[in-house]
């Protein structure tokens, strides 16, 4: 079989064997009802109990501030909805974000702004990265949340979170951060980072699909979406999914012992591979070079269609990604490259890679060599790099 080199984790990561291992155990042995009172259900109740412990001191809050959830949809979901509302009790009802947050964040407020909501998308500056300072500056006394994510999906640009939360705790407002991305990649910690609310995702991280938490600060309410029983502390309903959260714990826990070592390891790759594709003619990295993940590169190619080049890429073995996973299939270029001030034309011929910890050099050196081959390729049948050449249109990159 054709070698298959994986760099598209943004979209999703293939579970670590830790953490594979880790679910095995609840499929047909600890296959009890957390809620249960016999021995069976008390069994899988303290393996819950040990899997929301161990996710809490990653992110060092207290166990009964995780509530697990599907996934970052949800979290972000339920975390954005529950301050919105909570704030419209007391008549607020203005809500600050960016222009260029993941759609689960990003829909949810377009659902509050028909709601009677008044949502300010901060700009995002050209280097893919907002400030405190234009936080500050949007904050009103009737401002009921603030919710900027903690890396971007598509160009992997970290924020400054701990001095937006700064500004929100000051202002007393309540901050959440869709940390999808952010977690189990680069240091994140509740409390020195000012955080209220925080959304994470299992699969971003060697975990598996389909499972999520929300940190809530303690005290902060939250609404219920799904009713029924007790579970989640009477703020989701449904039997626990215990041997995703399990999976997801273990998957959490292997990349914080981790962190330092994989980030080490994934910047040089990133730096070799930024380099070796600059050469490219035409071409520019998206978003801040050093504030950003340490597996992320985000380049656009003049001239070509990032969706021709994702094709062509494939066909060598190589799985990337024009943008974020939802929106590919649609013709509209990123919304976080437009975010990021590019024009339409450069915005379409973007390629995002995305490392983990089993790329190798090797894997690196492949992609460099195949990256300009096939862009050359394409810029030779492309009527627009043809108008480039000829001087009848501007280049602008
Ligand atoms: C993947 C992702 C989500 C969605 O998480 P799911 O678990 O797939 O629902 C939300 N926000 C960001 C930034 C993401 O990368």
């Amino acid at each position: 079989m054709k070698k298959i080199i994986y760099v598209d984790n943004a979209a999703t990561t293939a579970m670590s064997d830790r953490a594979v291992e880790a679910m095995s155990r609840y499929f047909k042995e600890v296959y009890g009802n957390p809620s249960s009172l016999h021995t069976v259900g008390q069994t899988a109740k303290e393996a819950l109990d040990e899997a929301r412990a161990s996710i809490a001191k990653c992110l060092n809050c207290e166990p009964r501030e995780i509530y697990f959830t599907s996934g970052g949809s949800e979290a972000d979901n339920q975390g954005i909805r529950s301050a919105a509302l909570q704030g419209a009790k007391k008549g607020k009802k203005h809500i600050i974000s960016t222009a260029f947050e993941h759609h689960a964040v990003l829909h949810t407020l377009k659902k509050l702004e028909s709601e009677g909501f008044e949502v300010t998308y901060l700009d995002v500056h050209s280097d893919g990265l907002v400030t405190a300072e234009q936080v500050k500056a949007a904050i009103r006394p009737d401002t009921a949340l603030v919710t900027v994510m903690y890396a971007n999906n598509e160009v992997g640009t970290i924020q400054p979170i701990a001095e937006i939360g700064k500004v929100c705790r000051e202002a007393g407002v309540t901050f959440h951060t869709d940390a999808v991305q952010a977690v189990g990649h680069i240091p994140v910690d509740v409390k020195a980072d000012n955080i209220d609310m925080l959304s994470l995702s299992g699969h971003k991280f060697h975990g598996p699909k389909g499972v999520g938490a929300l940190y809530c600060r303690r005290g902060l309410p939250l609404l219920t979406f799904i009713e029924g029983g007790a579970q989640e502390r009477g703020k989701r309903a449904g039997t626990e999914n215990l041997a995703g959260v399990a999976g997801m714990a273990a998957a959490l826990g292997e990349a914080c012992e981790n962190l330092g070592k994989n980030a080490l390891y994934l910047t040089r790759l990133r730096e070799k591979l930024i380099d070796g594709l600059l050469k490219i003619p035409h071409s520019r990295l998206n978003g801040d070079r050093s504030k950003r993940l340490p597996g992320n590169v985000n380049m656009c190619f003049e001239g070509i269609e990032g969706e021709s080049l994702l094709l062509l890429l494939d066909a060598k073995g190589i799985c990337a990604s024009s943008g974020s996973a939802c929106t590919s299939g649609s013709l509209d270029p990123s919304h976080v490259l437009l975010a990021l001030g590019l024009p339409h034309e450069v915005a379409h011929g973007s390629l995002r890679l995305s490392l983990c910890e089993t790329n190798t050099e090797e894997d690196i050196d492949y992609i460099i060599s195949e990256v300009p081959k096939v862009v050359e390729y394409l810029r030779n049948m492309s009527p627009v790099w043809e108008e480039l050449q000829k001087g009848i249109r501007k280049h602008l990159i």
